[in-house]
This record gives C-alpha cells, sequence and structure tokens, in this order.
C-alpha cells in the first residue's frame, strides 16, 4: 500500500497507473498531520522545548505517545486518574473547567497538568469531544514488569481513541443524535468524492460534488462533526475550493485532519466490505477515486478503533437529483432544530411536530427535514399512506403502543456486531422484534401501496424472536459475569450444572440440619463469602469449652466479636463441588452468550432493514397523528409553479399562542403573473411569521406530511431559500449587513426558476439610499433572472411601484387599521400594498416617549414639505 499526496493522486488518475503497481508500504502513524482548527493543540512545539533528559519514565512515555499522535490530548491514566500535561494540560483544565496544577508543585518550570478521576471520564469527555478534541486514553495494564535496575514498573498501552467524529453512543450521544465523520477527495475531473459515516449506525453515505458549491451544500446538509481531509492541501495545484474548504471548517469549528491516501486496490477494499449492503454496487463501476476514499475512511476509523471490531452495515448514494436542499441558513431561519432568537429546541418545527415513538423514527425524521425529497411518487406514496392511517384512527393508535415498546435497534445492532452488547441489549432485541409480526399483521389489507408493501415485505424476523425469547431469561442481567442469563432448557449441559448447584443448596440445608442436631446448637448456621467461601458459624454464647458443644472435626476458621466460623472435612468437599460446578456454569454462560451474540450478527443487515422500515412506519403514523389532531391537509401538487394556500398557518405559532389565537392566511403564486410578491406592512404585522409559514408548509408536503391549511396545492421546488431577519455571526467576524449581503448573494448565485425564495428585509443594514438601490436591483435580478417563486418582504414602501414595471411581480400587505388613535394588527394578507409603514406608531407601542415622536414626527413634515 502506499500513501500518496494530493498531487501524486491527481497525477496518477491523469496517467490511469495501474492501482497494484504501486509500491508497498506501512500505515502512517495516526492522524499525519495536525489540523484542528485555530492550532488548538500545537503540543509539539511546547513539547519540544522540554528537556526529556531530565523526565520521569512515565513523563517519557507520555510524551512518545503524545509525539506519535499529535492531535490527540493523551489522557494518560496515573492510578485512579486520568491525567493530562503540558500545554493540553491548560486547554483541557480550561475547557472542562477543572484544576490546572503542576507535578511539582516547587518548582518554577514545573510541568502543568490537570486530571480526571476514572469513574468519572464518561462525564467529561464529551465535553472535549464537543470542543472539537480527540482523546487517546492510555491506561494501566494488569501486568507490571521489571525496569534495567529491578524496579516494578506499570505496563500500559493506548486502550481507546475518541474523536469528535468516530464515537459511539457511550461517548455522549443522545439517542437521536447524528455524529457523522466525513472524508473528502478531489477528483481529477475537478469536482470530489465525499463520504460521510455515522459509526454509531454503521451507515456510510457517499456522493459525488461537482462544484464547489455542491460540495459545501452537502457537507452543510450533513453537519459532519471531523473531516478528512487530503494532506498537502496547501501545495499548488490543489484546488481553491479546497482551501475554501478548509476555511469553512476553520470558521465553524469542524476539527480536520490531513491525511494522504492510501492506494489500495479496488478488489481489496471490496473483499473486506464484502457484507456492507451495497458498495459493491457503489465500487464496482465509480472511478478509483471512490474507492480511495472509503478505504481512506476506513483506514482512519481501524486506526481509532485500536483493535477493536467495528461495522458498516449499509453503504448508499446521496442522490442529489431527488432531494429539496435546505442549507445551514434556512435550516436557521425556518427554525427546524432550534428557535433563532432564545435557541431554544422545544420551539423549533421539530419539537411541535415530532411524535415518533422511537429512537429510529426520531432520527429518520431530523433526516427527512435536512433534506425533502423532489420525487413526487415517493411523496405521493407517503401522504397516500398518511391519508389510509388517518382514517384508520384504532390502527393508528394501535401502531403508536406498539412502536413505544420497540428500542433503538439500530444501536443494539452496532453494539452487537462489535461486541459490545450485554445480555440485557439482547432481551431489549428480543422484545422488540416480538413485536413485529403484530405491527406486520396491522398492514394486511391496507389500499395505500406504502402500507401494502409493509403488509408484504416487511421482515419480522420472527425466527430471531424466537431464538432469543426461548435463549434468554426476561431478566437477564447487564453484566455478562453476574449469569442467570438463559431460560432453562436452552441447552442441556447448563442445565446440569445448574441443578448440581441447585442441589448444592439443599445438601447445606442438609448439612446444617445434622450439624445443628449433633451439636445442639439450633442458631448455627451454613454461610458463604468470596474470602473464605463456606463456613459454619457459631455464636460466641455456644462456645464455652466446659459447654463441649463444639466436636472434634470441626475446624476454627475466623473469629469474629460475636460468632466463630469452622469448616468440616465434609463441608470443603460439598464446596469443591458447587464451586466448580458455578464456575462451570459461568463459563459456560459466557461462551453461550457470545455464540448467540454473533449468530444475531449474522442478521445484521436483516435487523438493519427492518429497523429502517420501522422508522418510515413511525414517520408516517407521526405524519398521521399530527394531521388527525391539529387539522393538517393533504397537500396537492402541481407541475407547473404554484402556490396556492387556503387558510395557511405557523405549525410552531398556532401551536404556542393557540388555534384560536391564529389568524390564518392565504398565498397565492404562480409562474405567470403573481410569481414575485412584494410583501409590506407595519413592524409587529406578521411578515416573518407569514414568510416562515409558507417555507415550512413547503417543506412539510415535500416530507410526506400534510400541511396546517384547510386547502393547498403547491409544486415541487428545488430550493427553498430564506433570508429572514437580522443576524451577526460575530465567531466569523461577520456584521449584521454582511450576513445579510452574504445570504443575498448566495440566493442570487443558486436560486433557479424551481426555487423558492423568501426574503425579508434586504437593504436595512446600511445608509438608506444604498439600502434602497441594493433592495431593487436584487427584486429586479429575482423577477427577470431567476424567475423563482419569490416573496419578498420590505419596509422599502419605494418597491410597492415593481408591477408597474414588472410583469410578474404583485403586491401584497398584512393588515393593520388605527382605531381611537391605536393600531391594530388584524395579521391577514390583503392583496395590495401597505399605505404606510407606522413605524412611529410601532415605536410608540414599544414605549418610545412622546417628545421623541412628536420630534420624529416634525421631521416627517419638514421633509414632506421639501419633496
Ligand atoms: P418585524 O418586521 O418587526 O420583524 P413582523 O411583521 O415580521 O415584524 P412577526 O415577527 O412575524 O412580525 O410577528 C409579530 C407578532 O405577531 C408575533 O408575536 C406573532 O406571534 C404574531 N403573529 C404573526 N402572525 C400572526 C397570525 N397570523 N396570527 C396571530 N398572530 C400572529
Amino acid at each position: 500500500m502506499s500513501q500518496l499526496s494530493f498531487e501524486e493522486l491527481i497525477q496518477h488518475n491523469n496517467k490511469q497507473a495501474k492501482p497494484d503497481t504501486v509500491q508497498k508500504s506501512a500505515l502512517p502513524p495516526l492522524a499525519t498531520t495536525a489540523a484542528a482548527p485555530d492550532d488548538l493543540f500545537s503540543p509539539t512545539k511546547e513539547l519540544s522545548q522540554v528537556d526529556q533528559v531530565q523526565l520521569a519514565p512515565m513523563l517519557k512515555h507520555y510524551l512518545e505517545v503524545k509525539n506519535a499522535n499529535p492531535n490527540h490530548v493523551v489522557l494518560y491514566q496515573v492510578g485512579d486518574f486520568y491525567e493530562i500535561f503540558f500545554e493540553d494540560a491548560k486547554t483541557v483544565a480550561e475547557i472542562l473547567s477543572i484544576r490546572l496544577t503542576s507535578r511539582d508543585k516547587n518548582d518554577e518550570s514545573a510541568t502543568p497538568m490537570c486530571g480526571v478521576p476514572l469513574h468519572a471520564v464518561d462525564n467529561y469527555v464529551p465535553k472535549l469531544l464537543d470542543a472539537g478534541i480527540s482523546c487517546l486514553f492510555v491506561s494501566q495494564l494488569d501486568e507490571t514488569e521489571l525496569n534495567a535496575k529491578g524496579k516494578t514498573i506499570v505496563r500500559r498501552e493506548i486502550t481507546r481513541i475518541v474523536t469528535p467524529g468516530v464515537r459511539f453512543e457511550g461517548d455522549g450521544l443522545t439517542d437521536t443524535q447524528f455524529n457523522f465523520l466525513c472524508v473528502v477527495l478531489p477528483t481529477a475531473r475537478k469536482g470530489a468524492e465525499l463520504g460521510f459515516i455515522d459509526i454509531s449506525l454503521g451507515t456510510l453515505q457517499l456522493a459525488t460534488a461537482e462544484t464547489p458549491e455542491e460540495l459545501l451544500d452537502l457537507i452543510e446538509q450533513i453537519s459532519p462533526r471531523e473531516a478528512i481531509l487530503p494532506a498537502t492541501i496547501n501545495a499548488s495545484p490543489a484546488p481553491e475550493w479546497i482551501k475554501e474548504l478548509k476555511t469553512y471548517f476553520s470558521d465553524r469549528h469542524i476539527p480536520f485532519v490531513l491525511r494522504p491516501y492510501n492506494l489500495r486496490p479496488k478488489h481489496d477494499v471490496l473483499e473486506k466490505f464484502a457484507s456492507t449492503r451495497g458498495l459493491k454496487s457503489l465500487l464496482v463501476d465509480a472511478d478509483l477515486e471512490r474507492t480511495l476514499l472509503v478505504d481512506s475512511l476506513v483506514s482512519y476509523l481501524e486506526e481509532t478503533a485500536c483493535g477493536k471490531p467495528f461495522s458498516i452495515f449499509e453503504a448508499r448514494l446521496i442522490d442529489r437529483s431527488t432531494g429539496t436542499v435546505i442549507d445551514a441558513s434556512t435550516r436557521r431561519n425556518l427554525e427546524l432544530f432550534e428557535a433563532r432568537i432564545d435557541g431554544e429546541r422545544k420551539n423549533s418545527l421539530f419539537e411541535h411536530i415530532n411524535r415518533t415513538k422511537t429512537p429510529m423514527g426520531n432520527r429518520f425524521l431530523r433526516s427527512v427535514l435536512l433534506a425533502p425529497s423532489t420525487n413526487l411518487a415517493e411523496i405521493e406514496n407517503r401522504l397516500d399512506a398518511v391519508a389510509e392511517l388517518v382514517n384508520r384512527l384504532h390502527d393508528m393508535q394501535k401502531i403508536q403502543a406498539i412502536l413505544s415498546g420497540i428500542r433503538d435497534l439500530e444501536r443494539i445492532l452496532t453494539r452487537v456486531t462489535n461486541g459490545r452488547a450485554s445480555p440485557r441489549d439482547l432481551v431489549m432485541l428480543g422484545e422488540s422484534l416480538r413485536l413485529f409480526p403484530g405491527l406486520k399483521e396491522i398492514f394486511k389489507n391496507s389500499q395505500a401501496h406504502l402500507l401494502q408493501q409493509l403488509g408484504i415485505n416487511f421482515d419480522a424476523l420472527e425466527d430471531l424472536a424466537t431464538l432469543l425469547n426461548t435463549a434468554l431469561r426476561e431478566d437477564a442481567p447487564v453484566k455478562l459475569s453476574d449469569g442467570g442469563i438463559f431460560n432453562p432448557g436452552y441447552n442441556s449441559q447448563l442445565d446440569e450444572l445448574r441443578t448440581l448447584c441447585d442441589d448444592g443448596k439443599s445438601i447445606l440445608l442438609g448439612l446444617e440440619q445434622k450439624e445443628r442436631l449433633a451439636t445442639g446448637i439450633q442458631s448455627l448456621k451454613v454461610k458463604y463469602n468470596s474470602v473464605f467461601g463456606y463456613f459454619i458459624e457459631v455464636t460466641k454464647t455456644h462456645l464455652k469449652p466446659a459447654d463441649g458443644k463444639i466436636p472434634d472435626y470441626f475446624e476454627r476458621k475466623q473469629t469474629l466479636v460475636n460468632a466463630e466460623r469452622f469448616v468440616t472435612q465434609e463441608l470443603k468437599e460439598i464446596e469443591v463441588k458447587l464451586l466448580s460446578a458455578r464456575g462451570k456454569a459461568a463459563d459456560l454462560e459466557r461462551d453461550l452468550f457470545t455464540a448467540l451474540r454473533s449468530e444475531v450478527s449474522q442478521h445484521a443487515s436483516r435487523i438493519q432493514q427492518s429497523a429502517q422500515v420501522i422508522a418510515l412506519i413511525d414517520v408516517i403514523t407521526n405524519f398521521a397523528s399530527l394531521a388527525r389532531s391539529r387539522n393538517y391537509v393533504r397537500p396537492e401538487f402541481s407541475k407547473a409553479p404554484k402556490i396556492s394556500i387556503v387558510g395557511g398557518r405557523h405549525p410552531v405559532v398556532e401551536n404556542i399562542i393557540g388555534a384560536h389565537a391564529f389568524v390564518p392566511n392565504e398565498a397565492e403564486l404562480d409562474g405567470e403573473k403573481r410569481r414575485f410578491a412584494v410583501l409590506s406592512g407595519p413592524n409587529m404585522g406578521g411578515k416573518s411569521t407569514y414568510l416562515r409559514q409558507i417555507g415550512v408548509i413547503q417543506l412539510l408536503a415535500q416530507i410526506g406530511s400534510f400541511v396546517p391549511a384547510t386547502k393547498a396545492r403547491l409544486s415541487l421546488v428545488d430550493r427553498i431559500f430564506t433570508r429572514i431577519g437580522t443576524a451577526d455571526d460575530l465567531a466569523r467576524g461577520d456584521s449584521t449587513f454582511m450576513v445579510e449581503m452574504r445570504e443575498a448573494a448566495t440566493i442570487i448565485r443558486k436560486a433557479t426558476s424551481r426555487s423558492l425564495v423568501l426574503i425579508d428585509e434586504i437593504g436595512r443594514g446600511t445608509a438608506t439610499s444604498d439600502g434602497l438601490a441594493l433592495a431593487r436591483s436584487i427584486a429586479e435580478w429575482l423577477h427577470d433572472e431567476a424567475q423563482a417563486l419569490t416573496i419578498f418582504a420590505t419596509h422599502f414602501h419605494e418597491l410597492n411601484a415593481l408591477p408597474l414595471s414588472k410583469r410578474a411581480a404583485f403586491c401584497i400587505s398584512v393588515g393593520v387599521r388605527e382605531q381611537a388613535g391605536h393600531l391594530v394588527f388584524t395579521h391577514r394578507i390583503e392583496d395590495r400594498a401597505a399605505d404606510k409603514s407606522y413605524g412611529l406608531e410601532v415605536a410608540k407601542l414599544a414605549g418610545v416617549p412622546e417628545k421623541i415622536i412628536e420630534r420624529a414626527k416634525s421631521y416627517i413634515t419638514a421633509e414632506s414639505k421639501l419633496n
């Protein structure tokens, strides 16, 4: 295997060299080039100043590990603590808010250090990962060895590596969180191959980006936590846009690792992942780069796995032609996952529409919201299924009840195939699978195609359910070593050993009885503890030699304050028999469990497919339940561009303020005369809510949900663009106006006649003349060039004249009335331009002093006289 730099790779591909002609060499050490954002860890600089000769052996070893793995923070076990030293200690202490100390407190040049207790380390690791830090654990082994001076030293080894993009659920992942590692490889044809993997779920997604914009879109959509980029990224002739990618990750504090690509023959990679569903077909006819990409991803995973197994169940292609693009600003503006103002999750669209019952359904709902479909057949199929369930209330409730009993099959499966699943995990799997046939039964005799298919093709995994449920006791423990895992009858040898143990109990009782009679001591007891094994306990009151109650064959074993403990030859013999039966039973249970777990992992692909079906059922039922309880309607679709909504509502606002308080609204846009709406009206009138409402209805329709309206006819859109409200991005060094223009520029570059563009305020963050000029020219461009369905909300009343010169432009406004000197917002959309801004009235409402309002009025009067 050979490592190629990015340039070599391009040259290599241009020359069409055969992979197997390349010289073989060993794998590189972990993460060859450090590239964490902001040089978060530049430890080598600092470590190079350390006089290594002076260091204690332990610190020398620490440094060896650190120097070989500069991208990771090394957590080094010293007794009951994981210690971190040098510059990393300062970083970690700050992130975790723990005390920074030093190894020798009296020495000025002392080594900075901090530490976390072993037992609490899992509480700290997620914080480090969230801060973009990779953690490498060096743990103490049980064995010790002698050093040259004959002193005993503790042996240590790298036992675990967790990186922001390679983490499992124990590493602080919630049930519903995705955690993607991304890998990018530029291709000879000026595009890039991309791969995303969530290793906690074992799903790999591949994509090809033809342009830098497509590449960024994909990355934004998936939101990876860590990335692998080709090494020598800064050297010519690396395309400019790869540099842009580096900036993109740095700006967003997403750590990335630069690595050379290994050139491994395609068949090697294919052979290795022969059982990964879908991978073969994605690699066989693809360019070599895709194979290299997968190989690179896998070699990183192998290095981080520290020899432990991991699984990739499925590989699929992200099909850009059938998805609506929802970029990061639209995600934020439509408040899909958190509210913009307070960052609250509970006020997000997701929280308000999520009624899924399983973690699989929850994750699937998230992913469809991020990439709504443009495949009409798929959408209609889902809508048919939702429509049918809306009318089958009883079945809908039954499905939800069943789903509530189904555990996180995908994550259990990952644990099974990684050899980490506990007996409890398999019991939960068995209990979940037991519910499948009942679920399948409900879908028999369905009308909707999707439901019919579920009734026929859903693999209810009855064989596996029977296997698990017959094998395992319902109360099987979490810890394998606790035993008591299998049901009687599962294995005859185990049953025999257990009988022996059980008989042992009655033998012991018999012995106890016999010795009571022999000694006349009624309180004599046969007891057990892990230090002394079995013994006979007699309380002090019966021990006086004069009583002569203790026979000669009682051997004294231990003296307590109130009792004496003895053994007898007979008891010793029983003990040997019992302990050996117990030990054998425990060994056998362990072997049987490992075998059962391997057997289950043979069915990984089936379980994973059924888990995906459960996710789909969950989401469809979710939509049906939502439609029923909130009076949503089925959207219809038109081929020609169209938005025709009657009685439309914003699902979140309606939910928060109450259905009776929300004023439903209409929207009427088409590809002809009503393509470009200029929306005006006072502040607080409801413009932003209206714009978001249209975006959200469009999005819900394209994920196959009913929508909050009394009637909705829409066309499919390829992108939803939003520019709503003001926000700065100080972290990126962007002012409010800069953000506004950046979002506008994206829309201008990318909007097509199949897009939906929702703009709230353009040109407000600068001088009025500049702002107005920009707003007008952007509006004209969107009308003439992009020709997208557009709603353009503005306070520039001058734009209300646009319909005079632009054929497809028209004006709408949010209603407001003045009643007895007070403003009343009707929140109704009217088919006309607003006559004035009501800025002063709203300012008055907000509590601006009367004097200032009067002064402002006088300026307006003076100005109108001048004009
Ligand atoms: P600004 O220009 O100041 O941002 P705006 O016109 O965009 O204001 P919104 O922020 O959308 O106004 O809404 C103002 C208030 O009106 C919000 O509190 C919202 O809950 C309420 N509101 C908006 N639309 C409706 C509606 N259709 N029915 C009832 N209340 C509404």
